[in-house]
């Protein structure tokens, strides 16, 4: 398989906020609209890894010891189809745990299409380093929220049916019907979307 058929693992995040905007991104070629907040975010994102990385002995979320850790991983999986970037994974005694920060607010749960997102890119550690991954931390730097989420079998194979409905899309050039969402105004692919109504 070549490198440009992999599926980038942001497609599984972005299926889940509404797989139309797959279409227009991998069938379309159409790039979503950044916005300046996403700029400024990213900035935030590289500080987080630094303390990670300061503290190298410490799991700075449980204060547990770090038998073993790995930053800034771009990893592929032929198998899986898709291709990503693994913010950090930390093991101690007790577990292994995927983090995954986010440069937004958390609210009360953590959002299903960042939840999805972090177990795709568990499935790629997993087959890269050959390790099993426990939980998923997820990190809204914005108001620091962090939720810890238990990886179970029904979490692995959501994220393995997103992955054959994202290639469908691609495969097929489907484009799925729309649905106006109450998100529709503030979506980065607003622009293109009302042309395919
Ligand atoms: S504008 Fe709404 S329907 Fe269109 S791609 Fe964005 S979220 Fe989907």
């Amino acid at each position: 398989m070549k490198e440009e058929d992999l599926i980038p693992v942001y497609y599984i995040k972005r299926f889940h906020f509404c797989p139309r905007t797959v279409y227009f991104e991998a069938v379309l070629g159409y790039k979503e609209y950044e916005k300046e907040y996403m700029i400024e975010g990213s900035e935030e994102h590289e500080s987080e890894e630094l303390k990670l990385n300061r503290r190298k002995n410490v799991f700075p979320y449980s204060g547990e010891e770090v038998l073993e850790s790995w930053n800034n991983l771009e990893l592929k999986s032929e198998k899986l189809g898709i291709v990503g970037k693994v913010d950090s994974i930390v093991k101690t005694k007790n577990a292994t745990y995927l983090i995954e920060r986010k440069n937004s607010l958390g609210h009360k749960k953590p959002n299903k299409d960042h939840l999805y997102q972090a177990m795709a890119y568990v499935l790629l550690a997993e087959e890269n380093l050959n390790i099993k991954i426990d939980y998923i931390k997820l990190h809204y730097l914005k108001n620091d929220k962090i939720f810890t989420i238990k990886i179970d079998q029904a979490l692995r194979k959501h994220v393995l049916w997103t992955i054959e409905k994202i290639k469908e899309i691609i495969d097929k050039a489907y484009l799925y019907p729309y649905i106006k969402l109450p998100y529709c105004e503030g979506c980065g692919f607003a622009d293109i979307c009302k042309y395919f109504r």
